[in-house]
């Protein structure tokens, strides 16, 4: 796989990424453009932070 930017170092997720709660730590994807810290825990509505 050539991606000619080097932007597959060290996470290996989709390109949405991953949130996790700093909280209880649930993890979740969340869509483009929509940051982690916009995001609530749906387990316990601590706000996200990126994974
Ligand atoms: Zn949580």
């Amino acid at each position: 796989m050539v991606d000619g930017r080097g932007r597959m170092g060290g996470y290996g997720l989709g390109p949405g990424g991953e949130c996790v709660c700093p909280k209880c730590g649930y993890r979740m994807t969340h869509p483009r453009g929509i940051p982690c810290y916009k995001q609530k825990c749906p387990k316990c509505g601590e706000l996200m932070k990126r994974a």
